[in-house]
């Protein structure tokens, strides 16, 4: 909380919500929690990995993705045991994950030839995937449009529900009323506020980070694979030419802004990790905000109304789950049997 450098910042001061939200929080920081937390999520996971492989199978839609696994990078032998220990309650779930030294690191990633000296070590997964979720959400919008008749409304601000008995009647919005058999609420850490407006539970708070997208100078230097330095909370991918970064945990409310300032930590760090591969003053810049519960486990399901649905809440991993929980969403609201156990992820209010 004090180390700037490390990128997680929290501003409690005038933020009664996020005091609220922190003692949510507070409450799962068990080992009990964490492992009841932790399992939903991993299922989930899995099965969102097996589905947007299948669907971009089935719709041919290409997004730079890699399928050679993530590096987990820990600078001091006290931080690679401890994601050691982290990661071995995945793999003892099912996550196939093999503690490397700094020589098997640089040849899994040649890309980390130069830095491998200020690593003890990683965690490699070699079952984890990267993509560009930019790419492919826009690609996906274009081909439900083309193909499946799906109508998008964007620029289109949802101001409200209107209830009637157990229903919502309607939703409201900038541009008239739309009325809906299920109506999926998912607006990323907007959907707290509507949902609190209507009486749902739905502790959601805007987590912000920085992301970094920048061309490859030499491709050489870049790294071949995702990773994440794990000590400076700087994550790295490679997307077809492109280099992209992210970091920060910023705890400081809906606040969309950024400025250069923001990122010369993450700069500073992928300098260090790929020397000579990038020039920042290229990079496309971007700052969005984490749809955060304390549980950090998405909700998804019925809501409160009949027709009312939930697919929100996850946090800093809403890329890695989105398949699966589309997937399982859509079955429960045709009333199919969802493909993987649902406990602990389903809402309830
Ligand atoms: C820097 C950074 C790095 C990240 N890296 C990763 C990663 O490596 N892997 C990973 O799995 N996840 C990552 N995430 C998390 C991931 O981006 C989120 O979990 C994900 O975007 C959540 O998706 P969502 O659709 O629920 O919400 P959002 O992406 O926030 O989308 C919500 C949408 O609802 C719209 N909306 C909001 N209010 C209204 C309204 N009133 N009317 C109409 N529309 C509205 C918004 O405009 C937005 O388009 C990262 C996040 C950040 C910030």
């Amino acid at each position: 909380m004090f180390n700037h450098d490390l990128g997680i910042k929290v501003r409690l001061g005038r933020d009664p919500y996020l005091l609220a939200w922190g003692l949510r929080f507070l409450r799962q920081c068990t080992p009990a929690r964490k492992r009841a937390n932790t399992l939903p999520k991993l299922r989930l996971a899995f099965y969102s990995r097996d589905s947007i492989n299948a669907l971009s199978e089935e719709t041919g839609i290409a997004y730079d993705d890699r399928r050679k696994g993530i590096l987990y990078l820990s600078r001091s032998r006290e931080s690679l045991d401890a994601a050691a220990r982290n990661y071995g309650f995945l793999a003892d779930h099912g996550l196939p994950i093999e503690i490397v030294d700094p020589e098997r690191m640089a040849e899994l990633d040649p890309g980390l030839a130069a830095a491998r000296r200020h690593f003890a070590g990683a965690v490699y997964s070699p079952t984890d995937q990267t993509g560009d979720s930019r790419l492919f959400t826009t690609r996906l919008a274009a081909y439900a449009g083309e193909r499946l008749g799906v109508d998008f409304r964007y620029g289109t601000m949802v101001e409200g529900l209107d209830i009637e008995a157990d229903r919502v009647r309607a939703v409201r919005t900038d541009a008239g009323l739309f009325s809906a058999d299920s109506i999926v609420l998912a607006m990323g850490p907007e959907s707290g506020l509507l949902g609190r407006r209507h009486g749902l539970d739905l502790p959601i708070y805007p987590v912000k980070g920085y992301a970094a997208t920048i061309p490859l100078e030499d491709e050489s230097r870049g790294p071949t694979m995702g990773g994440a330095d794990e000590d400076r909370y700087v994550a790295y991918s490679r997307l077809g030419n492109r280099l992209r970064l992210s970091c920060t945990a910023e705890f400081t409310g809906f606040d969309r802004s950024f400025g250069p300032k923001n990122f010369a930590a993450m700069f500073r760090t992928a300098h260090e990790l790929f020397p000579g591969a990038f020039d920042e003053a290229k990079a496309e810049l971007w700052a969005g905000l984490r749809p955060m519960m304390p549980r950090s486990v998405p909700v998804i399901g019925r809501a409160r109304y009949s027709n009312l649905y939930l697919d929100t809440g996850h946090g800093h991993l809403g890329w890695t789950l989105a398949a699966g929980s589309g997937r399982l969403l859509a079955d429960l609201i045709a009333g199919r049997a969802p493909e993987i156990d649902t406990d602990g992820l389903l809402y309830r209010n």
